[in-house]
């Protein structure tokens, strides 16, 4: 098979970590704890005046090379890469994207090796990659093509309204993908 698989928020805890520098650069600012979380992007969550201040912990330096990996994301794909599954990682990069792309791609060398990077895929349409399966956070994922592949969603506090879709957690995902 080959299964693509997001990295922001799938992969990579990307919410856990903009809490917590936010917290730390912030202190007293107002927060929404991570289990409070309802819109695929923080800003639907925050109000508009902080917005900016959001987008620039986001687009920082090491803030994407620093994520810290979501648990047993990084043994499951070696495990399914290790059975013979094609694994690519697909991922959007920022508007932003000085520090993001360069950033994503050193995560995926230091948590997978030099040679894992020849599996990214980087693209703002993930419909135009042909693939088995997706697995990814992003509750509704749109473009130019009729996708080939099933989106598995990957389960996150907010995205736990969407009812009409295949939901995994890298706690039960040989379930789901080998159901
Ligand atoms: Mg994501």
């Amino acid at each position: 098979m080959i299964i693509l698989v997001d990295m922001d928020n799938t992969l990579a805890d990307f919410d856990a970590a903009f809490l917590s520098l936010w917290q730390k650069t912030y202190p007293d600012e107002f927060f929404i704890p991570l289990d409070k979380r309802r819109g695929f992007h923080l800003a639907e969550d925050y109000p508009d005046h902080l917005l900016d201040k959001i987008q620039k912990i986001c687009d920082g330096k090491n803030f994407v090379k620093n994520l810290p990996p979501i648990s047993g994301g990084i043994e499951a794909v070696r495990e399914l890469l290790d059975a013979g599954h094609d694994v690519r990682f697909c991922s959007s990069h920022f508007r932003e994207y000085k520090n993001c792309i360069t950033e994503k791609y050193q995560w995926i060398e230091k948590h997978f090796g030099k040679e894992a990077v020849d599996r990214i895929i980087m693209t703002r349409d993930k419909t135009l990659v042909r693939g088995d399966l997706l697995i990814d956070d992003k509750p509704k994922i749109s473009g130019l093509a009729t996708p080939t592949w099933e989106h598995i969603l990957y389960d996150r506090p907010h995205n736990r309204q969407i009812t009409d879709k295949r939901r995994l957690a890298w706690d039960n995902w040989r379930d789901i993908i080998f159901a």
